[in-house]
């Protein structure tokens, strides 16, 4: 069994990162990340400090817009519409979750698709799903990137996929059926979970339940992504893979934390330094 390290990967990627910015700077131009998060989810604050922390390390110019959890749907979409308009930003990210008061789809509609670096507007999903360049969600990307360093081509493989979401499964779905991987996506209302993933021989599970998957649903020699990310009460974070007991079944393994987490921030970074390519 072996270890997909996402940690050490995203290290080499955001080296690169930093020489790419360098070159950038010394002609004047910075790339720049704005992020807007509203109310005060600690999970959602964690995720965007690092993601503030690693834009600094690289050299990206980044602005965060807290708001509160009570803010207007009209006040988010006015803040939107001002970055959209603002040259020194070349990607927008609005953390996710929002509030319950507020129209999701309606607000990453707003972010124009040119300064979209997490995928999410329509244009961009029809554009990745017809195959053509776009921002690809950065988990999702992250996940081939990381298959790719590993010298693991999708092709033909029979892949299965746990979780069906717009951020994570669905464009997962695309990339794969992209790369000429056979495409099984699961979700909560799949009738046999364990019929799907056992066939599997690349298993890619992102739900946010921890021990989803077991030893008994994985096929002998599978290789194993686990996206979830689940913190217990004890402040420990765990996947939606029972780690202990799967790793040794499996040919590779992705871990919690250090697995596709850390490729998630650094695929944000790419994807910020391609918006800025494109505006110039
Ligand atoms: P989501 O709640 O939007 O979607 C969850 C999906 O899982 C849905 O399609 C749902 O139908 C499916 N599901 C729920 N219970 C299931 C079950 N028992 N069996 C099969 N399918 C089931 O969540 P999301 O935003 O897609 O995130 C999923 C997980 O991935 C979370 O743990 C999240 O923290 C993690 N995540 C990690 C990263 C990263 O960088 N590693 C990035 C994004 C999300």
């Amino acid at each position: 069994m072996q270890i997909l390290d996402g940690r050490a990967l995203s290290l080499k990627i955001k080296n690169k990162a930093k020489e790419d910015i360098k070159i950038l700077r010394e002609k004047g131009i910075t790339p720049g990340l704005a992020v807007v998060i509203i109310g005060d989810d600690p999970a959602s604050h964690t995720y965007v400090r690092m993601k503030e922390k690693a834009c600094e390390e690289v050299g990206i110019y980044s602005i965060l817009h807290k708001m509160p959890a009570d803010i207007s749907q009209d006040k988010i979409i006015e803040t939107i519409e001002m970055m959209n308009k603002n040259p020194n930003i070349d990607g927008i990210l609005i953390q996710l979750p929002l509030p319950s008061h507020i129209d999701t789809r309606k607000i990453l509609q707003t972010v124009i698709a040119a300064k979209d670096v997490d995928g999410f507007h329509p244009f961009n999903v029809g554009k990745l799903s017809l195959k053509l360049d776009t921002f690809t969600p950065c988990t999702p990307l992250g996940v081939m990137r990381l298959l790719e360093e590993y010298k693991i081509d999708p092709k033909g493989l029979d892949t299965c996929i746990v979780g069906a979401s717009d951020i994570v499964g669905k464009p997962m779905m695309n990339l794969l059926l992209n790369a000429d991987a056979t495409v099984d996506i699961c979700h909560i209302h799949t009738k046999s979970l364990k019929e799907h993933t056992k066939r599997a021989d690349l298993l890619i599970v992102g739900v946010g339940k921890p021990d989803l998957i077991t030893e008994d649903m994985v096929k002998d020699g599978a290789i194993i992504i686990d996206i979830g990310i689940n913190r217990l009460e004890s402040g420990k974070l765990i996947g939606d893979v029972s780690y202990e007991e799967v790793a040794p079944k499996c040919s590779f393994i992705t871990p919690v934390p250090g697995g596709v987490g850390p490729m998630t921030i650094a695929m944000l970074l790419e994807n910020t330094i391609k918006a800025t390519r494109n505006r110039l």
